[in-house]
């Protein structure tokens, strides 16, 4: 090829690329939302009037002016706030109430109850969360098909099997031995634990779950008993961290959550028989605790109705109220706290009416939301990205009808609701 022919190719090349990037500009999907009010959960002040500038499934900028060519979402009477974040649910699971059908139900059922319960969260308002506990790996199935737009439902952070000690919190003993019942992860001893946390980062799951105590909706096990020993527990964080994934602990019993401390964990969910002591030391060890104080109310009406054992009910009477004196505890001495509120135990789609709880045992209404928002974000390793309502963080956006720093429970009747950009919720 000739010199002239060669710069001819360039220019005609660049001009190519030219019209495509042009093309492109003019048509790349923009979206802007117009809001009466933004919650800013960094510092908890109120933009007014302001405008969100949506491209693809991020936040872009937000602007006093709206530009051209931009589809526009009037949300001009609402307050705005980015998605809600549940670090402690159980999504999957089965649709009945009766409280053993999970004994006569299969795994398949249980996946598609997962699925129904997915949506009813999303359009709560709770964009994210983290679920804690699921057999088969169901949770993992079911966050892969929400993230690949097959079914609507939250950005779900998921454990798999929860690990625990033969005849513990996370295992099953309902049955007589003749029927070897027994759970997914059950391990007992530092390699059989380590191997149980292989497994589980084999088959894709995003974080580690594992019961340090007895609890409350297992049979015979005691609430406050310690389950697992020191070098155990060690020995699952260091499995779990040397891979980067984060580590969480059941714990209700105060040795239990010093021990789950002291071998490294990332979160103690429940907490409920905190002391003086292991809250000072949850603050040393940077530990974040996830306290469900909600649940009990709906546990102690429901219980009878529902078929809930006498052994469950009276666990629950035992440790509710304690849970939430030591909630209040927590907050005088500032450990950090963040939402969750294993959901399941109550029905799917009231996880926001934990905030107006955790404000009666001690939280000022910001500093809830900032626990389900930035505080959440930081135990996810997601802060740059959920959490606010600001440039270059994921397009996740919620709106309500009143000031939700002058009353909570407006939380509890989300409007609309976008995540990663899609609108799923809209009163328009
Ligand atoms: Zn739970």
């Amino acid at each position: 090829m000739g010199k002239i022919n060669k710069s001819a190719a360039h220019i005609i090349i660049f001009l190519v690329f030219l019209s495509i990037f042009f093309v492109g500009t003019l048509t790349a999907e923009q979206l802007a939302i117009k809001a009466g009010f933004i919650l800013d959960t960094k510092t908890g002040q109120l933009l007014k009037d302001k405008t969100i500038i949506i491209k693809d499934n991020q936040i872009f900028e937000i602007t006093d002016s709206i530009p051209p060519n931009t589809k526009i979402i009037d949300l001009s009477d609402s307050y705005l706030l980015p998605g809600l974040i549940d670090m402690h649910t159980h999504i999957i699971g089965n649709l009945s109430k009766d409280y053993s059908s999970n004994l006569f139900q299969s795994p398949h059922r249980s996946t598609i109850g997962g699925v129904v319960n997915a949506k009813k969260t999303l359009m709560a308002g709770f964009t994210s969360v983290r679920n804690v506990g699921a057999p088969n790996f169901m949770d993992v199935a079911l966050r892969n098909a929400i993230n690949a737009d097959e079914v609507p439902g939250p950005r779900m952070f998921v454990s798999g099997p929860s690990i625990g000690i033969t005849g513990g919190h996370c295992d099953k003993n309902e049955l007589n031995h003749e029927y070897e019942q027994s759970s997914d992860g059950i391990a007992d001893g530092p390699w059989e634990v380590r191997k149980m946390v292989r497994l589980n980062a084999k088959y894709g799951v995003d974080l580690i779950k594992f019961c340090a105590t007895g609890g409350v909706f297992s049979k015979g096990t005691k609430v406050g008993l310690r389950q697992y020993t020191l070098e155990e527990m060690k020995a699952m964080v260091d499995e779990a961290h040397t891979r980067g994934i984060k580590i969480a602990a059941h714990a209700h019993g105060t040795e239990g959550i010093e021990y789950a401390i002291r071998a490294g964990v990332d979160s103690i969910e429940h907490a409920s028989f905190l002391d003086i002591k292991t809250a000072k030391l949850a603050k040393k060890y940077g530990v974040t605790l996830v306290m469900d104080i909600y649940n009990t109310e709906y546990t102690l009406s429901q219980g009878e109705i529902n078929g809930i054992p006498e052994e469950n009910l009276k666990k629950d009477l035992e440790t509710g109220e304690r849970q939430r004196q030591s909630f209040s505890l927590a907050v005088k001495h500032g450990v950090n706290l963040v939402y969750g509120t294993d959901s399941g135990v109550y029905p799917h789609g009231d996880n926001a009416k934990q905030f107006s709880r955790m404000a009666t045992y001690g939280m000022s209404p910001l500093e809830a939301i900032q626990s389900a928002t930035i505080g959440a974000s930081k135990l996810l390793g997601l802060s740059e990205k959920v959490g606010q309502i600001s440039p270059g963080f994921y397009a996740d956006i919620i709106a309500v009808d009143d000031n939700p720093l002058d009353h909570l429970e407006t939380l509890e009747k989300v409007t609309f609701v976008m995540k990663n950009g899609q609108v799923f919720k809209n009163p328009n």
